[in-house]
């Protein structure tokens, strides 16, 4: 088929000991952790969940160097689980939500927080501070077959070799079921679609020269460098 123009690269996710995984669209739930959402000045308790995406071509392979993105003085990390969908649909039930999953990986949902801030202030969209290039390192996907679905494990987050995150993914407000389970009665899902599943408290400021250091335990681990 003839384009305009030369198509755009189709973004793609290395998987453990396979072919790549094409990344269609990338979901991010919002505070899925009590502590992370007090530490932003909110109430915990179980309201539903929200959303709001980035980019496909967000995702930054692991072992990546980064430039460190325009206008901001305030670039936070967050360590999250990422789902990665096989197949999709509209109102998934809860009980067969794991059945669409391809696999999992660790990823770090790059935030500009003075930009996301100034966003909810004057009641505008998150894009600048979520959606920019680059804020979604990912590493190899795992695929579910081999590891499972993981309910419980550490996930943590160093920066420069000191601890800025520690968790476990036992402490998610909404479990991975849930979370595809309503964000399916809002978007019909697809094959190729991302999930990052939300952060656990810690999140912290990270500046040009800094290397970061994640992982979840039985997925894997991610590590990027911010060029100095
Ligand atoms: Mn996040």
């Amino acid at each position: 088929m003839a384009f305009a123009i030369d198509p755009p690269a189709q973004p793609i996710v290395p998987v453990a000991g396979g072919d790549p995984f094409p990344v269609r669209r990338i979901y991010c739930v919002g505070r899925n952790y009590a502590a992370h959402a007090r530490e932003m000045g909110h109430d915990p308790d179980r309201e539903p969940p929200f959303f709001f995406m980035k980019p496909a071509d967000a995702v930054t392979p692991d072992g990546s160097e980064i430039d460190y993105p325009p206008a901001t003085a305030d670039l936070h990390h967050e360590i999250e689980l990422v789902v990665a969908l096989s197949a999709g649909g509209a109102d998934i039930a809860e009980a067969e939500a794991l059945e669409h999953v391809f696999g999992y990986a660790v990823g770090l949902d790059m935030t500009r927080r003075d930009l996301q801030g100034e966003a909810k202030s004057k009641g505008r969209p998150w894009d600048t501070g979520k959606g920019f290039d680059q804020s979604a390192p990912i590493g190899a996907i795992r695929p579910a077959a081999e590891i499972g679905h993981p309910g419980s494990g550490r996930i943590w987050l160093s920066v420069n070799e000191g601890s800025r995150q520690d968790s476990d993914l036992s402490h998610m407000i909404w479990n991975i079921p849930e979370t595809i389970a309503y964000l399916s009665g809002l978007f019909r899902l697809c094959p190729g679609d991302l999930i990052f599943t939300g952060t656990p408290e810690g999140v912290a400021a990270v500046g040009p020269g800094d290397r970061l250091d994640g992982g979840v335990d039985g997925v894997g681990t991610l590590s990027v460098r911010y060029r100095a």
